[in-house]
């Protein structure tokens, strides 16, 4: 049988006359993407970033992701923004856990990264990376990232789940993928 010439985002070929699941698969994976439950999840100031892409000048609601969800029952995108404490590290985890698949999570800033300006010889306080405790998918660096950058993150996220990348590439980034 003749192949076309379509690629689904996922970059599934579709033939003719087959059931393909994955195309199913991937008609859903377009739909989650462009309808990303955050939960409502700042641990400190790269918070206040966060805060500022859900509002008018950043409008994340034009990418389908405005829907902050309280609950971890109701997320399926976690955004880690800020600093992740000892204590507050058996909380991060259950959230997670809590949270139904399939499931991404977005470290923001250099506190979830790796510490940021609180990792240094002798601290006791805090988890130097909040991939000692969960899987990341996509890491926004900055202290803190402007929200431009979440927005970035957010793409990341999208480009993802499908296969694809949806939005035009910063021409900084573009440079970058190409080396
Ligand atoms: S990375 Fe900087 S801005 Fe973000 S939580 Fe840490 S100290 Fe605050």
């Amino acid at each position: 049988m003749a192949e076309k010439n379509l690629l689904t985002p996922g970059g599934h070929v579709v033939e003719d006359g087959l059931v393909r699941l994955e195309l199913a698969e991937d008609a859903m994976n377009i739909c989650r993407s462009m309808s990303l439950w955050p939960m409502t999840f700042g641990l400190a100031c790269c918070a206040i970033e966060m805060m500022a892409v859900g509002m008018a000048r950043y409008d994340m609601a034009r990418f389908g992701a405005e829907v902050f969800r309280p609950s971890a029952r109701q997320a399926d995108l976690m955004i880690v923004a800020g600093t992740v404490t000892k204590k507050m590290a058996p909380a991060v985890v259950r959230l997670y856990e809590q949270m139904p698949a399939p499931k991404w999570v977005l470290a923001l800033g250099n506190c979830a990264i790796s510490g940021g300006p609180f990792k240094f010889k002798g601290q006791y306080g805090i988890v130097e990376g909040v991939d000692n405790l969960i899987p990341v998918d996509v890491y926004v660096p900055g202290c803190p990232p402007r929200p431009e950058a979440l927005l970035e993150g957010l793409f990341q996220i999208q480009e993802k789940v499908t296969g694809k990348r949806w939005w035009p590439v910063p021409e900084e980034l573009a440079k970058e993928r190409a080396l």
